[in-house]
């Protein structure tokens, strides 16, 4: 079968689209035609070898993927039945969602939600799915629109366009950070109220500054984060799930303790299978499909490895299909 082959080389990684036995696909009790992936900044890592994602060589890469049972032994999943599968360690430990066939344990896959393609899953993929969770947060928290407005950081990118989406569908006055100005009419067409320039959260944070959102989701972290809390209304949350912008987070604990702002955290990889139901339960009901098309390009397989370099470089806009 044809997949994304990520192998060791000069003492780094190296990714190629290649041919790759089907004889060396690992356990599982589920073989899936995978029919659809995507590209996440994770993905990115992965393959261009910027961060150690990939811990089993040779790997398999993408972290996602759309696609039809092939056969299966698990009780709950069928030969033709349509799946979806985000993380649980695919494209780091396990062989991953760039090659037409993934052998997976059945306990990891989900079945597609009713009223979604398998196109418009992977539209969603990994970056959406998340996007979702921090909603699920945020709403577990007591959060609604009426306290304030929802930031959004790394807005332009795909988990933040899909939160953008979501929130605003939900009733949420949005504020997109991006460092991306020429955007702006993409991200007011996903339902943003207000544009901010990424620099606004980029210096170091002080310990407290003008109370501006009552929540945010934050996929950028490092100062971004921390101004984000330092902004933060009396009460409020930040969903945080990502590093685009760095892993540190030089922040104070004075929003925590003189605001009583709260941080949570978002894993979407081994996050429970019932709260991926409910995640994408929520996506099928709560995404608008017309605007899921806006921020979503299609691309073929082999179109791959340039966009895996694309995404970190913040040169994607929302949102990549793969068609396998
Ligand atoms: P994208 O590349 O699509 O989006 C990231 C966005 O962050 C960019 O579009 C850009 O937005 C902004 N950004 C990039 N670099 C910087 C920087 N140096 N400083 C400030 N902002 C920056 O990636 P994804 O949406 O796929 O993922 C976003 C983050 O979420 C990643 O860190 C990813 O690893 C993480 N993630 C975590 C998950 C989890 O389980 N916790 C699951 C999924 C994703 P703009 O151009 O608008 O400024």
């Amino acid at each position: 079968m044809r997949a994304i082959i990520i192998e060791k080389a000069d003492g780094g990684t190296a990714a190629r689209l290649g041919d790759f036995p089907d004889a060396d696909l690992m356990d599982g009790d589920v073989t899936v035609r995978v029919t659809h992936s995507t590209i996440n900044y994770k993905d990115g890592l992965a393959i261009t070898g910027k961060a150690p994602v990939v811990r089993r060589f040779p790997m398999i890469g993408g972290i996602d993927f759309s696609g039809i049972v092939e056969s299966s032994d698990h009780p709950d999943f069928k030969s033709g039945d349509e799946v979806v599968l985000n993380g649980w360690g695919l494209g780091e430990t396990h062989l991953g969602g760039y090659a037409e066939l993934a052998r997976v344990n059945g306990n990891w896959l989900v079945p597609l939600p009713e009223g979604l393609s398998r196109a418009q899953a992977m539209a969603i993929g990994t970056a959406g799915y998340t996007a979702m969770l921090c909603v699920l947060a945020l709403e577990r928290h007591g959060m609604t629109p009426d306290q304030g407005d929802a930031l959004v950081t790394g807005a332009a990118g795909g988990v933040g366009s899909v939160a953008i989406s979501l929130l605003a569908g939900l009733g949420w006055r949005v504020i997109a950070s991006t460092g991306r100005a020429e955007e702006a009419d993409y991200l007011i067409s996903l339902g943003a109220n207000e544009i901010m320039d990424r620099a606004e959260l980029d210096g170091r944070a002080g310990p407290l500054g003008k109370e501006r959102w009552a929540v945010g989701v934050d996929a950028v972290g490092s100062t971004t984060l921390a101004n984000a809390l330092a902004m933060t209304r009396y009460g409020g949350a930040i969903a945080a799930c990502g590093l685009a912008g760095g892993m540190d987070l030089p922040a104070t604990v004075m929003p925590f303790i003189l605001r009583g702002v709260s941080l949570l955290g978002i894993d979407s990889v081994h996050a429970p299978k019932d709260r991926r139901v409910e995640a994408w339960a929520r996506l099928a009901k709560d995404i608008d499909l017309g605007k899921l098309a806006t921020m979503t390009r299609t691309i073929a397989f082999d179109e791959v490895i340039p966009a895996a370099r694309d995404i970190l470089a913040g040169k994607v806009r929302g949102r990549l299909v793969v068609e396998i």
